[in-house]
């Protein structure tokens, strides 16, 4: 298929070089993915063969700016797949997945590439280079390295094929969890199933009930901002026991989509790709790369919140046991009543409900409010392009322009849950920020997956639902904002225990009162948040975080676990309750993800032995945030002006512990994490 009939091979020449989303079709992927690795070869061929002695720009900046044909398409088809799958891409995702797996693997392996690359790393400081160009030839070097390209003979070979392996398999797992997420819905059926369900959650069970055809009534599916609320608010303890099971139980079902052994077979070849680097597990591999550095650094971390987390739980247990007793129930405390009484505590002790919140949390609201605060920052503008079309109608398409006018990029903003999305809230990019050959600007995007309100009302968020809006959005500044050299440095494509500082941190902004009574206005009388709301909800903030905090480290225990052993697991759920019973992980509070579904960890690999990462950029954030409160202003100009430079432009340009001590003047502490989460006894 050429040019002229394939629009992913012709020129994007739509504004910020977007595709002709209209134009593109699923069987369009296939050629186009061969005709980019083709050129990508011949590219790096002539990179490898050339006579000319290996320099900085014949090499590394060349090396740097090829494969762009296919990195677009790539990044293309990861986008739709994960936004807006069919049938028909999941079969091109399953079919391609091993050819591209083996193509970048070949790239990292190639010897004549990496001998150019390996010379001008040993001459490094001799080559007068700048700082981001000494990061570039560091990064690239490394990126060989750990790609295997020092292996020789049987073990090169080997390597190779642990890599497609692994990419079928983590593409499988990916979509059996899509398969059990779409496979269960929890119709409610009258009035007495609905017992205890605001008028929101109403709203949005009706709409999913709609999008699966089942006019007229209610339904609870596994996507989060419908499963969460129920399992909150159902006063029907056997239905969220229905519910919670079925969302516990992803990934572990007899048959087809089983990812228990999908999931073993992982973690056998990540031993194995670790022995052939020399290591004795994977975690020493996926460690050497971040900021943690060793298992030795992050145990200390996770060890240090279990504690605090699971003493902190029995005082939140109490609370809710007095609330349970103060109503005259006798029953057990199970992990589908955890959220429910909660809820009550939360509403007798701290005098808030949910339900009294949302009005003032309006989508359209909130998102100006994301913008108002990244102007008030960085003096940023986003300005709707309706003009501009994506591959969804929901998608909303913004352009960014600096201080200065100058437009520096492209936000695509996807909020809502539908059918053919994946679960979970993220951001990508469809081009990366770079001066590398030409200017690139970025194109970001964020997905989120609210529930839709009714036609008539704007969508209502929780005050959660705000913060992973923005939590994405931080995510999406950091790419916006990147300003470096080489495609290789941009924006979020940093050590991954830093990538959720810029996002993290951003979540602090929509806390700040003063930001509430500008944006958290209500639905239906324009009135802001009033004061006496927000102190309640300052008051409530540290309840609650016990749980969540025993939750998430309870995941993040369990994966460093799986991926610091050196011997075989057989059985992954055995593994799992032999991990949480060792550390005595009190089960009334579940974890966030238990192994079958855990896809921060089989759905590739960029979070595997890497779940505590979101602690450990918790420690920058809090302490991050703290410079605000010391200068005595959320928006302060200087201290913001570092933040940009330090943290949200340099993207991979500087080593993170250098970038992030050049924004604070020292290194980060623990006790501001520890404090907001409420675990400090005093
Ligand atoms: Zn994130």
């Amino acid at each position: 298929m050429d040019a002229a009939i394939n629009p992913l091979l012709a020129p994007w020449d739509a504004p910020f070089g977007l595709p002709p989303f209209d134009l593109v079709r699923p069987e369009h992927f296939k050629p186009a993915f061969e005709r980019g690795m083709s050129e990508h070869r011949d590219e790096l061929a002539r990179i490898a063969t050339q006579l000319d002695a290996p320099t900085l720009h014949n090499t590394l900046a060349a090396f740097d700016a090829s494969g762009r044909l296919l990195s677009r398409v790539e990044a293309l088809f990861h986008n739709l797949a994960a936004s807006a799958t069919s049938e028909a891409l999941q079969a091109v995702q399953r079919a391609m997945a091993a050819p591209l797996a083996a193509h970048w693997s070949a790239v990292y392996m190639d010897a004549a590439l990496f001998q150019r690359v390996d010379a001008l790393f040993a001459r490094r400081e001799t080559l007068n280079l700048s700082t981001e160009q000494q990061r570039l030839l560091e990064r690239v070097h490394l990126d060989f390295v750990r790609a295997g390209a020092r292996l020789q003979g049987s073990a090169r070979q080997r390597y190779a094929q642990v890599m497609q392996r692994l990419a079928e398999l983590t593409t499988t797992f990916a979509q059996n969890v899509l398969h059990d997420e779409a496979a269960f819905v929890l119709e409610l059926r009258d009035e007495a199933d609905l017992a205890g369900l605001p008028a929101f959650l109403r709203a949005a069970a009706h709409q999913a009930a709609a999008e699966r055809g089942l006019a007229g009534g209610h339904a609870i599916t596994l996507a989060r901002s419908l499963i969460v609320p129920f399992l909150t608010f159902s006063q029907r303890r056997d239905l969220r026991e229905q519910a919670w099971r079925a969302w516990v139980s992803r990934g572990e079902h007899d048959g087809a989509h089983d990812n228990r052994p999908v999931a073993r077979e992982i973690l056998a070849l990540r031993r194995e790709q670790a022995a052939l680097h020399g290591l004795a597990c994977y975690a020493d591999y996926a460690l050497a790369d971040t900021m943690a550095r060793t298992q030795a650094q992050v145990w200390a971390l996770l060890d240090q919140v279990w504690a605090k987390a699971v003493t902190a739980l029995e005082r939140e247990r109490a609370m809710l046991e007095a609330a349970r007793d103060a109503q005259g129930s006798r029953e057990a405390l199970e992990p589908w009543d955890w959220r429910y009484w909660a809820e009550q505590v939360r509403r007798r002790h701290y005098a808030l409900d949910d339900a009294e919140l949302k009005p003032y949390f309006a989508l359209p609201n909130m998102v100006r409010a994301a913008f108002d605060c990244a102007h008030r920052l960085f003096g940023l503008r986003f300005t709707p392009r309706a003009d501009v079309g994506a591959y969804h109608g929901d998608v909303r398409a913004y352009e960014v322009a600096a201080a200065d006018g100058r437009a520096i990029g492209l936000f695509l903003q996807d909020n809502f849950a539908r059918a053919g999305k994946r679960s979970g809230a993220w951001m990508s990019a469809l081009h990366w920020q770079h001066r590398n050959g030409f200017e690139s600007r970025p194109v970001v995007l964020n997905n989120n997956n609210f529930a839709r309100g009714q036609e008539q009302g704007p969508t209502l968020l929780s005050l959660d639902d705000v913060r992973t809006l923005f939590h994405e959005f931080g995510h999406g500044l950091h790419g916006l904002l990147s300003d470096v050299h080489y495609e290789r440095l941009s924006g979020t494509q940093v050590l991954r225990d830093f990538v959720e500082l810029p996002s993290q941190l951003f979540e602090h902004w929509i806390e700040e009162p003063e930001v509430l009574k500008r944006h958290a206005r209500h639905c239906d009388t324009d009135q802001p948040i009033p004061d006496l709301l927000i102190e309640r909800v300052r008051a409530a903030r540290c309840f609650g975080q016990a749980y969540e905090s025993v939750r998430y480290t309870a995941s993040a225990l369990l994966d460093m676990a799986a991926h610091a052993a050196t011997e075989p697991i057989d059985d992954i759920v055995a593994f799992e309750r032999r991990v949480l019973a060792e550390r005595g992980a009190p089960a009334v509070a579940g974890l966030n993800h238990r192994l079958p579904h855990f896809q921060h960890l089989f759905s590739g690999s960029s979070y595997a032995a890497g779940y505590y990462v979101y602690l450990w950029a918790e420690v920058l954030d809090a302490d991050a945030y703290d410079a605000f409160v010391e200068a005595g202003d959320p928006f302060d100009a200087a201290v913001a002006q570092r933040l940009r430079r330090w943290i949200y432009s340099s993207g991979n340009s500087v080593e993170p512990g250098a970038a992030y001590e050049a924004f604070r003047g020292r290194a980060a502490s623990i006790e501001p994490m520890l404090r907001e989460r409420g675990l400090i006894d005093d």
